[in-house]
């Protein structure tokens, strides 16, 4: 059974001071989920988690990570001004893009972050564009499937991302005679994984990788970047991921393979978790505006796909409570959708759930990763605001919600426009 970290009467109460649809996140429990992370490695001595920006960039939510002892992980322009806002610099920021425009380059170099070069071309276009800096890291790609037991992970083999062992190799030879002087490998292969042993299996590959590159070119490794990829149970059947079990077996990979090799036991684990940070602290709250009844049954809610993208973009679970209806059985079958002018715009489809009425809130569950984020404008509609819910429990407005002048900001506005923006804000 999956519940909300509020109550019905809190709810209640946090929708009269904030319109539906909003986004509330939970400030006490991704503090607690951090802790967890860093107590499963506790034992590496420079562990360090880099959240992935582009998961949840709301400034207070990334002082909140980095007050908790996080880098950021940054791939874009905006994201690097974000972890510039906040205080971050020179370590605290991991930067793992791709197709990264020269801009982008200079200004990671600018803040002295740390460069997760996604391509061997990106040698020396970084070289050219921004200069290389002492420390870098390289991404790696294995090729073929990623595989646990019979079971098929993800698809490097498919991936637009990462160089082949031989690239990277060849990286490292030349960046060292550029004088570079530390490195770091990253892999990001599988994503929102629930199997325990995956963490564990791409740590071991690549502390071999590090070894063997280490023995080939006697590169001095001081971090591997485990990056993201550890899942949340979107479904009420589903288990959390077991942190220690996760940080344990990486420990044993470790000792097995970093302890006897010429490789230094300072080697730092770092890892850049977006999901598991602040995936189940998240909802998104919508408001029953309409019932339909025809060939099925539809509840049309206030929120939609523009709002939350992942049902609609990859048939992604969502679990939904209906406030106050917690205890009651799931006696009807609903759709449950928004307003776009497409089909897919639904959060739910052949769900059984309580009784529905108009005016019913609705909380839908683990929105707090890739949720607003990859919010959009589609038919018209406004971002939403996002609510924080404090250690407290009292609530902060985190993000406002856009208004039409915000939609139309980007335009050139002739003088009918203006008047209409100003009649109908
Ligand atoms: C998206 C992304 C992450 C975060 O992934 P999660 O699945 O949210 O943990 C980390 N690193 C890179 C490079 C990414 O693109």
């Amino acid at each position: 059974m999956k519940r909300p970290f509020f109550t019905y009467e809190e709810i209640k109460e946090i929708c009269k001071k904030y319109p539906t649809p909003f986004y509330i996140y939970d400030e006490e429990g991704i503090r607690q989920g951090i802790r967890n992370l860093q107590k499963a490695f506790s034992w590496n001595k420079n562990f360090k988690e880099y959240y992935a920006v582009k998961a949840c960039p709301n400034p207070t939510l990334l002082r909140i990570i980095k007050e908790e002892g996080c880098g950021l992980d940054c791939s874009s322009y905006t994201e690097l001004m974000l972890a510039e806002a906040i205080g971050c610099t020179g370590d605290d920021i991991m930067f793992s893009s791709n197709v990264t425009p020269a801009e982008d380059y200079v200004y990671a170099r600018e803040l002295d972050s740390i460069i997760n070069l996604d391509d061997f071309t990106h040698i020396e276009f970084l070289e050219e564009h921004a200069g290389l800096p002492k420390r870098i890291c390289l991404r790696y790609n294995p090729g073929g499937e990623m595989m646990i037991g019979n079971t098929i992970m993800g698809n490097p083999g498919d991936a637009k991302y990462g160089m082949t062992k031989e690239q990277l190799i060849q990286g490292i030879k030349i960046l060292m005679s550029k004088g570079v002087e530390e490195f770091g490998i990253h892999a990001f292969l599988a994503s929102n994984v629930l199997d325990n042993n995956y963490y564990v299996k791409l740590a071991e590959m690549l502390f071999e990788l590090v070894v063997e590159i280490n023995n080939i070119t006697g590169a001095n490794f001081t971090f591997v970047n485990l990056s993201g990829g550890i899942g949340i149970p979107y479904r009420p059947g589903e288990k959390c991921a077991d942190l220690m079990y996760i940080g344990k077996g990486v420990k044993e990979a470790f000792e097995r393979i970093i302890k006897p090799s010429n490789v230094s036991d300072d080697l730092a684990i770092k890892t850049e978790l977006g999901r598991y940070i602040t995936g189940p602290h998240g909802i998104l709250v919508t408001k029953a505006i309409h019932h339909k009844d025809i060939y099925k049954n539809y509840i049309g809610v206030d929120a939609c796909a523009a709002n939350l993208l992942r049902p609609a973009m990859y048939g992604a679970y969502h679990h939904i409570t209906v406030m106050g209806k917690e205890e009651e059985p799931n006696t009807h079958v609903y759709d449950i959708t928004g307003g776009l002018c497409e089909n897919n715009d639904k959060f739910a489809v052949d769900r059984a759930m309580p009784e529905i009425e108009t005016g019913d809130i609705l909380a839908i569950h683990d929105a707090g990763a890739h949720g607003f984020a990859m919010g959009y404008n589609y038919n018209g509609k406004l971002r939403s605001a996002e609510i924080l819910l404090k250690t407290d429990r009292t609530t902060q407005l985190i993000r406002r919600a856009e208004t039409p002048m915000d939609y139309f900001q980007t335009l050139d506005f002739d003088e009918d426009l203006s008047r209409i923006i100003e009649k109908r804000k």
